[in-house]
């Protein structure tokens, strides 16, 4: 009961990359790049491990964004002259890579982490790949001129590769899905259909990560004006307890989202964050357990998974590492007020 993961991504060592940004710089190149993130990882699998997760993720640590390390794997992509775009709905603007001609991909894009870390833990893996209706929310195109076909374009290669990871041994196959929250309408009418494509013929477990962003400034500045009740999730849940989706990863702690909602993903594993991303302040283990009770009265305790809200990337190691511990620790004392342990 209660097992626990993360969103995806976790802070890159500073030998590794810039820290505290979203798109940091690598410090190496090459053979001694590559050698890098892979010690980067282990260090990850160990410290997950350590803090008592049951899941067990590489940290992204392979890539330098979550969206555009799958895109470098990808020909038809323009990388040598982004262009600025806003993207989220004009939420932030970015220098993005166009899309411009049809889409393949160059080859596998993840062999190498999702091996080492089905190498390294002994425990349940979880592999991210962005989710096709953000990916197109973060390239520009040149070429479709129409987002649902670019989407279905993306979703096949991503089917490729989330097939491929499967027979890498992952258990987990997450797709990440920020935008969900913005095109409401879109994501209900084809963002859940293109999300299935990209899942298509999986026989390990399936999930979608919907959430309001990193702890960065535009999107702070964001959820301030969502209101009191953040009900973005209620257009896109009945479609996705519909769908061939397994688990749905969402924000709870510290977000304005009714803890009703959960209801709406009846048959569904509910990934339930626990642990806030924006802010630096490491939740106590009873902030945690007392979360998971919130969630307990919409999610059957046998489908909760206590989760982060999001991805831990622009955090400080030290923070990061102090609230996967808060994480593990919360998720204990909540089997224990269940008399479960
Ligand atoms: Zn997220």
């Amino acid at each position: 009961m209660f097992d626990t993961a993360i969103a995806g991504s976790l802070p890159k060592p500073a030998w590794l990359a810039e820290t505290g940004k979203l798109w940091p710089t690598w410090r190496a190149q090459g053979d001694e790049l590559r050698q890098a993130k892979l010690d980067a990882t282990l260090l990850w699998i160990k410290a997950q491990e350590d803090a008592g997760l049951d899941v067990i993720g590489d940290g992204e640590m392979s890539r330098q964004h979550f969206v555009h390390g799958f895109l470098e794997r990808v020909d038809g992509i323009d990388f040598e002259h982004k262009v600025e775009m806003g993207i989220r709905n004009d939420r932030y603007k970015a220098m993005v890579p166009q899309v411009v001609s049809s889409l393949t991909l160059k080859g596998r894009v993840h062999e190498a982490e999702a091996r080492f870390l089905r190498a390294h833990t002994t425990r349940k893996t979880k592999f991210t790949l962005p989710g096709p209706m953000t990916i197109v929310d973060t390239v520009a195109d040149r070429f479709y001129g129409d987002r649902v076909k670019m989407a279905f374009a993306f979703a096949e290669l991503l089917n490729q590769e989330a097939l491929a990871l499967q027979a890498d041994g992952i258990d987990i196959v997450q797709f990440d899905e920020p935008a969900f929250n913005v095109f409401l309408d879109e994501a209900a009418d084809w963002g859940v259909k293109a999300l299935e494509r990209a899942a298509q013929g999986l026989t390990c477990t399936t999930a979608v990560h919907i959430c309001y962003g990193y702890g960065i400034a535009a999107n702070i500045d964001w959820k301030k004006t969502l209101g009191q009740e953040w009900r973005q999730y209620e257009r896109v849940f009945p479609a996705l307890a519909a769908s061939s989706i397994d688990q749905v990863s969402l924000e709870c702690i510290h977000s304005q989202v009714p803890p009703e909602l959960m209801a709406l993903l009846a048959g569904k594993d509910v990934m339930v964050g626990v642990i806030d991303v924006a802010s630096d302040q490491v939740e106590t283990a009873e902030e945690v357990a007392d979360t998971i009770g919130r969630a307990l009265q919409f999610v059957p305790r046998e489908r909760l998974i206590a989760c982060t809200n999001c991805g831990l990337a622009p955090m400080g190691r030290d923070v990061a590492e102090a609230k996967l511990r808060a994480l593990a620790a919360g998720a204990a004392l909540a089997r224990q007020r269940l008399g479960a342990v």
